[in-house]
């Protein structure tokens, strides 16, 4: 049995769980923490629906011995800053189930570098999106090469109307994370 835990990043990347999932071997878990942070994202709320349509998600609450045990860690770690509640839930989901399933292969999904960082330090083993087989999102933005100043994807090639510069196209660096 491999147990695939589900964090936020996964929804977002837009993993197909029902490509992924045709092995009935696997299964998909994620914690209510999760599913009520990824619903406000539109297209992970989408794949949220889709994925209890079908049965193919189940959703867990962590013991709370766990949360708390994930918590000491990720102050040994330096990570407690960066981990919201939603994170710290699936942390500790992915550390009950391994406890719960010791024979089982559990692998936490996740983009998150906090996430990543608190599981390598306690031993829970983590895959990031790209890894699954998904392909990297690239959002791409318009912006003169002399004067920085940015614009609407359709006025590429076209000449910067403030200093005369020829518009490029570059990878939109990600916005900062919402973190407490
Ligand atoms: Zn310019």
């Amino acid at each position: 049995m491999i147990y695939y835990i589900l964090d936020n990043t996964a929804f977002s990347s837009g993993l197909n769980i029902n490509i992924t999932a045709e092995d009935s071997e696997i299964e998909f878990i994620t914690t209510p923490e999760i599913i009520e942070e990824a619903k406000k994202n539109r297209n992970s709320s989408q794949i949220i629906s889709v994925a209890f349509l079908q049965e193919r998600i189940y959703v867990q609450s962590p013991t709370l011995s766990s949360i708390e045990f994930i918590k000491e860690q990720a102050k040994l770690s330096g990570d407690i800053g960066a981990l919201s509640d939603p994170d710290i839930s699936i942390l500790s989901l992915a550390y009950d189930i391994i406890n719960f399933s010791p024979n089982a292969s559990v692998i936490l999904l996740s983009d998150d570098y906090s996430i990543q960082n608190t599981a390598s330090f306690i031993g829970i083993t983590f895959q990031p999106l790209h890894q699954m087989g998904i392909k990297e999102r690239i959002v791409w933005e318009i912006y003169c090469p002399n004067c920085f100043r940015r614009f609407p994807p359709n006025k590429l090639k076209s000449i910067c109307p403030v200093c005369g510069g020829k518009l490029k196209r570059r990878r939109k660096r990600k916005g900062k994370r919402k973190r407490k």
